[in-house]
Order: C-alpha cells, then sequence, then structure tokens
C-alpha cells in the first residue's frame, strides 16, 4: 500500500530542475548544491489539531506544510530549492495524497522546488517537510545582527491568521480572505532574497509578532518599541473583530509568516524601494532600543506593551 502511495506522489510531482540527478524513487536523493553557495536547511513539523485546526482541507495541509518552511528559507534570505517529505498517515488513503499533493504542487511550482525524496508511515496525521535552499556566501540574512537605532519592518499586515482561526464560522468575505490567510500564507521569499546585503536582522513571524521579535533582540542583545498605531491592519481583519482587537492580533497573533527585520535608518528608503514589488507591501513599525525589553507604544510613546507575547507550545 505504502508503494502505490509513494507512485501515486512521484507521478504528481513534477519541478523539472537540473540539480537533481536522482529524485524520487531510489534509497536517496543525489543532488548538486551550486559550488560558490551555502546551503541553508529547515525543517517544520505540522501535526493534525495543534498546527491546522482539525477538518483543514488536505490540499491546504499540503499548501501549508511546505509555505511554513519556505519562510523559513525566506527568513534566512535563501533561494528555495529541493523538499524531502515525511508522511504519517492514520490509513492508506489515496484521496487525501492525491489533494494533499495538489496543493503542496501548487506553491512549489510558483517557487520551483523540486520534491525529491521523503518517507510514508501509518500513524496519527503528521506531515514533516525538509527543505533546502541556496544563498551566496556569508549572505544569510541572521537573527543576530540588529543594532540599537536600526528601523524594525514588518512584511503583510500581522494578526490575519489569528482572525482566521477565530472567524471559522464567519461567512462574509472578510472571514474567508482571514482564513485563506490561514491556510494557505504565503512565504516571503522574494522579500528575503531582496533584503541581502539590507537588513541586519531577520525573522519569520510564526509565533507573532512581539514573541518573535523578543527572539531577535536576544539574539542581537537589544530592545526594541513597536508603534501600536503603526502597525498594517488588513480592512478585513479590523472588520471581522474591530480596531482594538486587530492591533492584539497583530501583535500576539501566530501562524502568519511575514518577515519581521531591522536595518540600519539610512537604509529605509533603500529597503521600501527593494520590496516595492513584492506581494504584501512593507511597513516600517518601530526602532531598536539599548537595553532587553521588547515594549509596545501608543502615539504619545506611552508604554501599552501586552502582557500575552503570543503563543508559545512549552509554557514554562
Ligand atoms: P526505503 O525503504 O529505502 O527508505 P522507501 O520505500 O521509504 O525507501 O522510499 C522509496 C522512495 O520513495 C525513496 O526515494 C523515498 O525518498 C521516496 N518516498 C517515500 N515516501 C515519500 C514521500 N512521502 N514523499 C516523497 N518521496 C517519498
Ligand atoms: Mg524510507
Amino acid at each position: 500500500m505504502e508503494f502505490d502511495l509513494i507512485d501515486l506522489i512521484r507521478e504528481r510531482t513534477h519541478v523539472p530542475r537540473a540539480d537533481v540527478s536522482l529524485g524520487i524513487g531510489d534509497d536517496a536523493a543525489l543532488l548538486t548544491p551550486p559550488p560558490d553557495q551555502q546551503l541553508v536547511v529547515a525543517i517544520d513539523t505540522l501535526v493534525d489539531g495543534v498546527h491546522f485546526p482539525q477538518g483543514t482541507s488536505p490540499q491546504d495541509i499540503g499548501w501549508k506544510a511546505l509555505a511554513v518552511n519556505l519562510s523559513d528559507l525566506a527568513a534566512m534570505g535563501a533561494t528555495p530549492a529541493w523538499a524531502v517529505l515525511s508522511l504519517t498517515l492514520p490509513a492508506s488513503h489515496r484521496d487525501f495524497v492525491q489533494a494533499f499533493i495538489a496543493g503542496f504542487e501548487s506553491l512549489a511550482r510558483q517557487h520551483e522546488v523540486a520534491l525529491v525524496g521523503g518517507d510514508t508511515t501509518q500513524g496519527p496525521l503528521t506531515v514533516g517537510v525538509c527543505v533546502h535552499g541556496f544563498v551566496p556566501r556569508d549572505r544569510a540574512l541572521r537573527r543576530t545582527g540588529a543594532q540599537v537605532g536600526d528601523t524594525i519592518f514588518i512584511t503583510g499586515t500581522p494578526g490575519d491568521a489569528a482572525g482566521g482561526l477565530r472567524q471559522h464560522d464567519g461567512h462574509d468575505a472578510s472571514s474567508d480572505i482571514l482564513r485563506a490567510r490561514l491556510n494557505r500564507p504565503t512565504p516571503r521569499v522574494a522579500a528575503g532574497v531582496a533584503l541581502r546585503g539590507l537588513a541586519r536582522a531577520c525573522i519569520d513571524v510564526s509565533d507573532g509578532l512581539l514573541a518573535d521579535l523578543t527572539h531577535v533582540c536576544h539574539a542581537s542583545g537589544v530592545g526594541a518599541e513597536v508603534d501600536a498605531h503603526r502597525l498594517p491592519l488588513s480592512a478585513a481583519l479590523q472588520s471581522c473583530v474591530g480596531p482594538a482587537a486587530a492591533r492584539e492580533l497583530a501583535l500576539t497573533g501566530g501562524d502568519d509568516y511575514e518577515l519581521c527585520f531591522t536595518a540600519a535608518p539610512d537604509q529605509a528608503d533603500a529597503v521600501m524601494r527593494a520590496l516595492a514589488g513584492t506581494d504584501g507591501g512593507v511597513t516600517p513599525i518601530g526602532r531598536i532600543t539599548a537595553g532587553d525589553r521588547v515594549r509596545v507604544c501608543d502615539a504619545d510613546g506611552r508604554d501599552i506593551t501586552p502582557r500575552d507575547r503570543g503563543w508559545e507550545h512549552f509554557h514554562a
């Protein structure tokens, strides 16, 4: 049964790449990385009911499993190339695999990512994807480079995915938009590549803007101030939950897969120009400060930092 599923996966994945000498079918894949680049590797696992709501369509699970991984490559400024897929399924469901691969492939084709291998086992629904990409030597975006005075930026409109999770019964156009942001996040690959040499620090927002910005601050040994009134809020989110809750979700909601990054203030115009043509846009939202606190300010500079900073899997 497992072999039927592997054949099905092989038949339905067709991203051709010259650097894949041997893909699905042997004991392992044979791949040729470009000689002058560094290989960038990331893996993320999605568990049914934890990383996507139970009842999420198989197409959306396939899309999201790849998207969250491409987002990690984007946050490093890498160009994606290859993926391997570890699929654990409760039973041999051809229909599930067919739909899953359709969702996976629609995103893989957009980024020319070849599925080159994987593993298929039986058990509770769990999807692990490992992705590989390239970045020119020493040009990767790290979490460690933020400096006091840097401007903080965010791509897209954070909070939408968390809004989508709360709108699971909504039937209006705004709810549909938010659910699509939750189920089919857009990895900001072009933005990450465009930020090579411009951003000093970068992270993708999976746990929530404040939580992930805090990771950058810890890694860089700095603090941050986010201006709540400058947060880019989508019309859909504001219409579904109202402006105050929208701001709260933008700060603390997870699963957006936007890029949060810092750049020297005199590079701000260059950042805006470099990302002008990319999906989702980009907005300056604050600055890096001395110390180690991550604060949220209102328009008058008052501290309005929320207590709950975002989703964490293992609470202390
Ligand atoms: P082995 O027993 O040698 O590990 P498998 O039967 O697990 O081999 O896999 C056979 C081939 O199918 C390998 O090339 C493997 O990478 C590929 N494969 C297995 N499962 C998947 C999957 N879910 N997605 C993509 N390729 C897969
Ligand atoms: Mg195997």
